[in-house]
């Protein structure tokens, strides 16, 4: 850590500490310019992903590519400065602790898409000492301020489901058609989904579940019993990553 970033650190961490730093958190991502109109709003905002349903289109990307360029999100050529917000994991890492030798064979060869979890109990949150990252009260998403972000990646640490990316270098240089809408971010800052909380803001669903082509991803309010994704839940068979560790994820796989 430089002299410079462990002063900034220091600082911030001790007005927080002090209980000094009480501006109210504003996410750069809320002064996203996108018209603020008709939102859509839920008491806490889950996922469902149709494993199977993906699996049917052979190699499609089309959610990550949405995703990606909506959000500007960089592309590096060497995997270890890879920054990602939406990505597909082979079942076998995905969902290490459900998979036994006699399952359905088609399953443990699926790619299932990953990101944020969105917890409930974000162990991400706990331990950021800035408040770069924080649950949103009315919605359960969990959001990042990028401008309080000083890069000790203790978020990256804590988050058990490596939904987090740090940015070893500019990212910017390596995006391809920058969207104006949307803040880039810099090199020394962490980034991860943000459930597309400037999109709700202006009464659009998460660019991701809009670009499946076979409606392999559906997104609505949980605590709300006629909505889809409750539905679903009732209906279908599914599973979390990692539920045994209490964070209660908000996205959830049927398979
Ligand atoms: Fe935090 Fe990781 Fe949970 Fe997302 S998945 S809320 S980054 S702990």
């Amino acid at each position: 850590m430089s002299k410079k970033t462990r002063r900034d650190f220091l600082k911030l961490a001790g007005l927080t500490a002090a209980g000094i730093a009480t501006k109210p958190i504003v996410s750069v991502l809320e002064a996203a310019q996108l018209p603020q109109e008709n939102p859509i709003t839920a008491k806490q905002w889950a996922m469902v992903i149709d494993i199977r349903k993906c699996e049917e289109e052979k190699g499609c990307t089309k959610c990550i590519d949405a995703c990606h360029t909506d959000h500007n999100v960089p592309e590096f050529d060497n995997p270890k400065d890879e920054i990602k917000w939406l990505w597909k994991e082979e079942f076998h890492y995905a969902f290490h602790a459900q998979e036994h030798d006699y399952q359905d064979e088609h399953l443990r060869h699926t790619h299932p898409l990953l990101l944020c979890n969105h917890c409930e109990h974000p162990p991400c949150v706990k331990v950021c000492p800035t408040q770069a990252t924080w649950k949103r009260d009315k919605d359960g998403i969990v959001m990042m301020d990028w401008h309080r972000c000083i890069g000790c990646r203790y978020c990256m640490t804590a988050c058990p489901y490596g939904a987090r990316s740090f940015n070893w270098c500019d990212p910017r240089p390596h995006i391809d058609h920058i969207d104006p809408a949307f803040p880039t971010r810099e090199r020394g800052v962490v980034e991860k989904c943000t459930f597309c909380n400037h999109r709700l803001a202006a009464g659009l669903m998460p660019s991701c579940v809009e670009a499946c082509p076979v409606d392999a991803m559906a997104f609505g309010d949980i605590e709300d019993p006629n909505s889809t994704v409750r539905q679903l839940l009732g209906d279908k068979f599914t599973i979390r990553r990692k539920a045994g560790l209490g964070t209660q994820p908000q996205v959830y796989y049927i398979v």
